[in-house]
C-alpha cells in the first residue's frame, strides 16, 4: 500500500509521529494509500524551516515572486489530467468536476500574478510642509491554511497563491481524506522555482492542527471547512492573537418565483443539488417554490430528472453525474438524517434508499433523494447534509421566501430565479447572504472578486481570494517623512496638526 508524506524543505519527507490515517478509494471502499499524521514536533520544526526561508522571499521584488506563479500556472496545465485522476481516486468526484477543481484554483492563482500591482502602497505628497506620507504592505512572515476534503485542489490554491505572492511563507494543512493533490501542488511549486521552504505540506488531524494554533511563530490562519471546526479554530487562533479567517457549513436555499422558468429551474436545482454529491459549500440543498402551483409544476419537472440522474465511479469518464461520497461515515450520516426526515412526515418524493452499484457494493454510493413538503422545525432543513438530498420546501408569497432563507443559520450562498428585475434587485439588496445568484445557482465569485458566507458560514472580516486576500496576507506599515533640511523651528510640543 502507498505511503504518503508530508512536504518539507523543497521534498516529501516521511512521517515520524507512528501515527496515520487510511485513505480511502471512494468507488471501491478500498483503502488505498495511508497518510501520515504529524505530531506538534514535526509541525514545529517546519514553521522554523519556513520562518528561516521567509525573508529572503519577502525581499524578492513581486515580480519575480509573480514570475514563479507563471511558471505554475503552466505545469498545472501540463499535469490536469494527472492531478484530477488522482484528485477523483481519493474524493470520488467525476473527471470533469476534478478538472473544474483545478481551474477554479488554477484561476486564482492567474490573479496573483497581478501582485506587484496588487502590493503597490499609497502615497501623499506634500501631507504637511516638506512632508510625505506613504503606505506599504508588508507580508506577515509565516502563515497557515486548514482546508477540507472537498476541494483538494481549489482551496489550497485560494490560500497558497495570495500567501506566497505577498511575500509570506505558507504551510498547509491539508485534509486527511483526499492529501495526494496538494502534495502534488506543493512539487510543482518547487519545479516552478519556488525556493524550499516557502511551501510546507504538514498532514494531520486534530493534532496537527493544535499545533498550529498554538504556534508562536505562525501569523496568520486561513480555514476552510465545517463550522463547529471554523468557531473552534476562530476562537483559538484570534485568542492566540493571531490572524484568522475561516469560511464553514452552509445551507443554500434557492427561490423559485411563479413567473420564473421552470424547465431552467428544475435544470439548475439538479445541476446545484447533485453535482459532486452535494459535497460543495455552494451547492442548492433547499428549493423554495413560491406559491402552490409553482411548487406541483417544479416537482413535475424535477422528479424525472433526479431519477435519470446516472451515478458512478470515475472512471467511468463523462457517463456519470457524480460519484460516491467520501466516507462510510458521510454515506452514514446522509442515510440517517433521510431517514429522520421521513420519520419527521416529509415527503420523500424520489427515495434513493435502495441504491446500488453492481461491481461497486463496497463503494459509498448514495442514491439522488428529493424531498417534498419540508418543513423549517425537520433535521433534513436545519443541518448540512452535505448529500444528494434535495429538500423542497413550500413558501406562499416571496416575503415568506425571503424569511426562511433569512432566518437560517448558515448564510454561505444562495439564488432566486425570476423574470421580474424588481424581485431580484430586493432580493440582492435585502438577504442577509454572502454571495447571490439571479438565475445563476451556484453563484461562485470569480478570482477577481472575493468569496466569503455571512453569519455561521463565515468567520472574520475579510472574504477569500480576490483583493481581500492581499489585504488578509500583508499589514499596512504608514510612514511619514520629512528631511531634515525641511525642519526649520525646533521642538514641538503640541500634537502635530497638517495645516
Ligand atoms: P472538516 O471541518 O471536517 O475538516 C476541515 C479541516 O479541519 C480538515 O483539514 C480537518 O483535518 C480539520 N479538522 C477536522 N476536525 C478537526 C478538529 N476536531 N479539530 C481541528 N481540526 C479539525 O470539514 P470537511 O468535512 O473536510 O469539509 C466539508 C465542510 O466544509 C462542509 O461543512 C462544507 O460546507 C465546508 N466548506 C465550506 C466552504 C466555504 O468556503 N464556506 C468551502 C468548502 C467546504
Amino acid at each position: 500500500m502507498e505511503e504518503l508524506s508530508h512536504f518539507i524543505n523543497g521534498k516529501r519527507v516521511a512521517g515520524t509521529s507512528g501515527r496515520f490515517a487510511d485513505v480511502m478509494n471512494p468507488a471501491t471502499g478500498e483503502v488505498q494509500a495511508r497518510v501520515p499524521l504529524a505530531s506538534p514536533e514535526e509541525l514545529d520544526a517546519a514553521v522554523a524551516a519556513a520562518a528561516a526561508a521567509q525573508p529572503a522571499w519577502a525581499a524578492t521584488n513581486p515580480q519575480r515572486r509573480a514570475r514563479v506563479l507563471m511558471e505554475f500556472v503552466r505545469l498545472l496545465n501540463r499535469d490536469m489530467d494527472k492531478l484530477a485522476e488522482a484528485l477523483s481516486r481519493e474524493h470520488g468526484k467525476t473527471l470533469p468536476d476534478a478538472k473544474g477543481d483545478v481551474v477554479r484554483g488554477l484561476e486564482v492563482v492567474e490573479f496573483c500574478i497581478g501582485a506587484p500591482h496588487l502590493l503597490k502602497g499609497e502615497f501623499t505628497d506634500s501631507a504637511g510642509p516638506g512632508i510625505d506620507m506613504y503606505s506599504m504592505r508588508q507580508a506577515l512572515g509565516v502563515v497557515a491554511g486548514i482546508t477540507p476534503f472537498n476541494f483538494p485542489a481549489m482551496i489550497p490554491m485560494w490560500k497558497m497563491a495570495p500567501a506566497l505572492a505577498c511575500g509570506n511563507a505558507f504551510i498547509l494543512k491539508p485534509s486527511e481524506r483526499d492529501p495526494s493533490v496538494p502534495l502534488m501542488l506543493a512539487e510543482l511549486m518547487t519545479e516552478a522555482g519556488l525556493p524550499d521552504g516557502l511551501l510546507q505540506v504538514i498532514n494531520g488531524d486534530k493534532g496537527a492542527v493544535d499545533a498550529i494554533l498554538d504556534n508562536d511563530t505562525i501569523q496568520a490562519i486561513g480555514f476552510v471547512g465545517s463550522t463547529p471546526i471554523a468557531e473552534y479554530i476562530y476562537s483559538r487562533g484570534c485568542a492566540n492573537g493571531k490572524r484568522v479567517q475561516c469560511f464553514g457549513g452552509a445551507k443554500n436555499h434557492m427561490i423559485i418565483m411563479p413567473d420564473a422558468d421552470l424547465d431552467q429551474a428544475a435544470d439548475a436545482l439538479v445541476g446545484a443539488g447533485y453535482g459532486a454529491a452535494g459535497e460543495r459549500c455552494m451547492a442548492i440543498s433547499v428549493a423554495v417554490p413560491v406559491g402552490e402551483e409553482t411548487a406541483d409544476r417544479l416537482i413535475e419537472k424535477l422528479v424525472p430528472r433526479v431519477e435519470a440522474l446516472k451515478v458512478g465511479p470515475y472512471t467511468s469518464g463523462t457517463d456519470v453525474d457524480y460519484g460516491p461520497v467520501v466516507t462510510a461515515a458521510a454515506k452514514a450520516n446522509i442515510e440517517r438524517l433521510v431517514q429522520s426526515g421521513v420519520d419527521q412526515g416529509a415527503k420523500l418524493v424520489v427515495d434513493g434508499r435502495d441504491f446500488s452499484l453492481q461491481g461497486y457494493e463496497n463503494g459509498f454510493f448514495v442514491g439522488p433523494h428529493l424531498f417534498d413538503n419540508v418543513s423549517k422545525e425537520m433535521d433534513i432543513y436545519r443541518t448540512e447534509i452535505f448529500g444528494p438530498v434535495l429538500c423542497t420546501v413550500r413558501a406562499k408569497s416571496y416575503e415568506e421566501a425571503l424569511g426562511l432563507a433569512m432566518d437560517h443559520e448558515y448564510g454561505n450562498g444562495t439564488a432566486i430565479f425570476t423574470r421580474d428585475g424588481d424581485a431580484a434587485r430586493d432580493f440582492a439588496n435585502r438577504i442577509n447572504i454572502g454571495m447571490v445568484g439571479i438565475n445563476v445557482p451556484i453563484p461562485v465569485p470569480l478570482a477577481y472578486h472575493t468569496f466569503g458566507g455571512w453569519k455561521k458560514s463565515g468567520f472574520g472580516d475579510l472574504n477569500q481570494h480576490g483583493p481581500d486576500a492581499f489585504r488578509f496576507y500583508t499589514r499596512t506599515k504608514t510612514v511619514t517623512a520629512r528631511w531634515p533640511s525641511g525642519i526649520k523651528e525646533g521642538g514641538e510640543f503640541s500634537i502635530p496638526v497638517m495645516e
